[in-house]
């Protein structure tokens, strides 16, 4: 495959020719890891920025509906919307939870949208890298919204929001008056917080919780990167489609706002600083995964154990092993 027509093809608009770029992206042969990166390089140039929205959410919260009706409220105006997901858990048990073919199906067929499941990789860290090159060829295809979706499980929330210009939660109305066992550190990434399924019977049940979590949200210390009001709460239903035009407007008054104060590129920056640390741990751990080195490690790892020398001493001396005898 040449990589100069595909880059074309993508930069076109072409879907396939995107869904085909992602494959390349997502596989793990060397030669199509170098063929990837000369693809990134060349499309990097074409300047196009979306607004990248990551989303979280556990199970059953209304995800895959809520993206459905925003993507196609989105489509409607004329935009061009791509979802992606970061699914940690496609990896382990083999099925997705995020990936599955009958979600979404209206925005699916939508020609101004592009669906795609997570990469089935056996780390977060591997699913991670590779959605964030996803984004970058979904912005060189002139998408001008990615959502980036994911389960609320483990780091996954975290490396969503490293990729992501603006995050949301998605919450279901809460039972009795707790908070639902957020997570602290989610409620400090959430830029707002949509309650869904405020209607018929557990739109009484949404109004308090939406009040909850915005006098929760009160209590955090005010973010530099935000104008006044932000982060919020706010309540949506996706089944009705009522909220979603509301958290739309929001968004991109956030968006703009930080746009004008240099926090979204900024932001980015630090991104890329990020990934690219990411990119380099990752290639150094890889080099702990040869055949000579696993034995090198098994090999010390008994010592360690049996107190024939300290962890110290073994880390350097593969630390050693690894710089080569030139060093
Ligand atoms: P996901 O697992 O987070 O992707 O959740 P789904 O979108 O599959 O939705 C889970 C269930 O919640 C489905 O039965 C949906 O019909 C329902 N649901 C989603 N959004 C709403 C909503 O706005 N109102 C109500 N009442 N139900 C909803």
């Amino acid at each position: 495959m040449e990589i100069e027509s595909l880059a074309e093809n993508v930069l076109a608009g072409d879907r396939r020719a995107l869904a085909r770029a992602i494959t390349l992206v997502e596989s793990l042969r060397d030669d199509h890891r170098e063929k990837a990166a000369r693809l990134l390089e060349i499309l990097a140039r074409s300047g196009r920025q979306a607004l990248r929205i990551g989303m979280s959410g556990t199970p059953g919260v209304g995800k895959s509906t809520f993206i459905e009706a925003f993507g196609q409220m989105l489509t409607a105006q004329g935009l061009r919307v791509a979802v992606l997901a970061v699914d940690p858990t496609s990896a382990r048990t083999g099925g997705s939870i995020l990936g599955d073919k009958t979600r979404m199906e209206r925005l699916s067929r939508d020609p101004n949208a592009f669906i795609r499941p997570s990469p089935s990789q056996t780390h977060l860290g591997g699913v991670a890298r590779r959605t964030r090159e996803a984004v970058a060829l979904c912005e060189a295809g002139g998408y001008d919204v990615v959502i980036i979706e994911t389960v609320g499980v483990g780091q996954s929330e975290t490396v969503v929001a490293e990729m992501s210009d603006l995050f949301l939660l998605l919450l279901a109305p809460a039972g009795g008056d707790e908070l639902q066992g957020v997570k602290r550190g989610i409620m400090e990434i959430a830029d707002i917080i949509l309650v869904n399924k405020a209607d018929g019977d557990l739109r009484a049940a949404a109004t308090r919780t939406c009040s909850d979590y915005a006098g929760a949200l009160r209590l955090l210390r005010k973010r530099p990167q935000d104008p006044e009001g932000f982060p919020k709460a706010m309540m949506v239903s996706a089944v009705e489609q009522t909220g979603l035009d509301v958290a739309w407007t929001e968004m991109q008054r956030l968006a703009d706002w930080r746009r004008a104060e240099g926090h979204f590129d900024a932001r980015r920056a630090e991104q890329a600083r990020y990934w690219f640390t990411e990119e380099v741990r990752h290639a150094l751990l890889s080099e702990l995964q040869t055949p000579a080195m696993r034995a090198e490690l098994a090999r010390l790892g008994t010592a360690v154990a049996l107190g024939e020398t300290s962890s110290a001493m073994a880390a350097r001396e593969i630390m050693t092993q690894l710089r080569g005898p030139t060093h």
